[in-house]
């Protein structure tokens, strides 16, 4: 297993619409794994596979409230196939937006498919900071952000910032780390 960089916004990947997988082999186990090691050490709870650069249908997360169980999961074509009436607010962060935080309002509850690691068809109704991570982890997917959620110039705000941050890294400045739970 290895950690993988992670694609900071603005990125032209991180805007496009991943492509669905077609073959679950040795080679897609190691990414998920490479994706989970990447999201542990940010830390994170999310991470979607074009943030580490592969243009593919696939995300992990682990929202467990307790680190000494962790419940890893890696889905692969992952789809909302039932959404709530009900909509919850949610502070979200973002692993390729580091260091903002905002409010985006989704539906509470969501009910996902997709095929595991072993080909098997999967689904789950998921709740609290489960639903929250699922439809931001899929938004990826489809090249959108939670900032796209936000107003124009929220958004140029935020787009500015980590154009300047990118400028400083590229400058070989360290870049700051904030609190675990609200990054996706
Ligand atoms: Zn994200």
């Amino acid at each position: 297993m290895s950690i993988r960089p992670i694609v900071l916004h603005p990125d032209p990947r991180l805007k496009a619409v991943a492509k669905p997988i077609v073959a679950i082999d040795d080679a897609l186990r190691r990414l998920a794994q490479d994706m989970l090691e990447t999201m542990y050490d940010a830390p994170g709870i999310g991470l979607a596979a074009p943030q580490v650069g592969q243009m593919i249908r696939l995300i992990v997360m682990d929202c467990a409230k307790d680190r000494e169980t962790p419940r890893p999961l890696a889905l692969v074509n992952p789809e909302v196939v039932w959404r709530s009436e009900e909509e919850i607010p949610h502070e979200e962060g973002c692993l390729s937006i580091p260091e903002h935080f905002a409010e985006v309002t989704r539906p509470a509850e969501v009910k996902v498919t997709w095929t595991d690691l072993d080909g098997t068809p999967r689904q789950e109704r998921f709740t609290g900071l489960w639903a929250v991570c699922v439809q931001h982890e899929i938004d990826h997917l489809n090249g959108k952000l939670f900032i796209d959620y936000l107003g124009p110039i929220k958004r140029g705000v935020i787009t500015r910032k980590m154009e300047k941050l990118k400028r400083d890294l590229a400058r070989d400045k360290p870049a700051p780390k904030g609190p675990e739970a609200a990054r996706l």
